[in-house]
C-alpha cells in the first residue's frame, strides 16, 4: 500500500545517492525512524536541498511505501545554520543527532525524543550555551523519554536523600548501603553536577560528566554516545 504523509521531523543523517540524489534518515515525531531518497538535490537551486541538510528540522511530506520513501515537499521550521559557528558546537550538534539515530526505532513514535532534540540544537546554535552541558543534559532527558530515568536526588532502593551516589545496571541510582555489588561509585564532583541538574559551569566537571553518561548508556542500552573534546 502506498501512503502519502506529512511528518515532523529532523534530519539526523544525508548520504549521497545515484547522480544526483541524497538518501536522508529523519527521526520523526509520528513514525520514529524513517530513511528516505530526497531526489535532484545535488542541483542547483534545487527545491528540497533545505530537507536533506542535517540539522534540518521540518514538516516532511513523504510518499511511498516501506523502505521506499520519497521527500515531495518540506516545509523548513529551523535550519539550526548558527550551528556550524563554531567548530566544538558543530561536533555536539552532530553528536545529538548521532544519539537521536541510535535512540529512536521505526515505526515507534517519539514525539517527546524529537522535541529533547530540537530543544538541545536550540540549546546549542540559538541560545550557544556551553556544548558538552547541552550534551550531557540531553542524554539524560532523552534516557527519560525512553524510561531510563535518573534521580540523583534520592536512593532508588531505600528513597533516602543522596549525598554520594553509585550506578547499578540494575537499580540505576543508589547509596552506598543498597544495590549489587557490581555498582560503581559517581566521582563525587560528577556526582553534584548531576544532583544539581547538570548546570555547572565548570568545562572539566562537564566533560568528566560526559565520560560517566558514556558508561551509563552504554551499560543500559548497549550504545556509545560521544564523549566530546
Ligand atoms: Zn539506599
Amino acid at each position: 500500500m502506498t501512503t502519502d504523509k506529512t511528518i515532523t521531523a529532523l534530519c539526523c543523517k544525508s548520504i549521497d545517492y545515484k547522480e544526483n540524489d541524497k538518501l536522508v534518515t529523519l527521526v520523526s515525531a509520528e513514525n520514529g525512524k524513517i530513511v528516505a531518497t530526497c531526489k535532484s538535490v545535488k542541483k542547483i537551486n534545487a527545491k528540497l536541498k533545505v530537507a536533506s541538510m542535517p540539522f534540518n528540522f521540518g514538516e516532511y511530506t513523504i510518499v511511498g511505501k516501506e523502505g521506499k520513501y520519497i521527500v515531495t515537499d518540506c516545509k523548513q521550521i529551523e535550519s539550526f545554520s548558527e550551528i556550524s559557528y563554531d567548530i566544538k558546537t558543530y561536533y555536539a550538534g552532530f553528536a545529538i543527532l548521532k544519539s537521536m539515530l541510535d535512540f529512536s526505532l521505526e515505526n515507534t513514535p517519539c514525539p517527546r525524543l524529537v522535541s529533547v532534540g530540537v530543544r538541545a540544537l536550540k540549546a546549542l546554535a540559538i541560545d550557544k550555551i556551553y556544548p558538552t552541558r547541552v550534551y550531557n543534559k540531553f542524554v539524560l532527558y532523552a534516557l527519560d523519554c525512553l524510561g531510563y530515568t535518573l534521580d540523583f536526588k534520592t536512593c532508588s532502593v531505600c528513597g533516602k536523600e543522596l549525598k554520594d551516589g553509585y550506578f547499578s545496571k540494575d537499580d540505576g541510582i543508589v547509596c552506598g548501603e543498597c544495590g549489587s555489588v557490581f555498582k560503581s561509585k559517581i566521582p563525587h564532583e560528577v556526582f553534584q553536577n548531576l544532583f544539581n541538574g547538570g548546570t555547572s559551569d565548570d568545562e572539566r566537571i562537564q566533560r568528566n560528566t560526559n565520560i560517566f553518561l558514556n558508561g551509563v548508556v552504554s551499560d543500559m542500552l548497549g550504545v556509545k554516545i560521544s564523549v566530546l573534546e
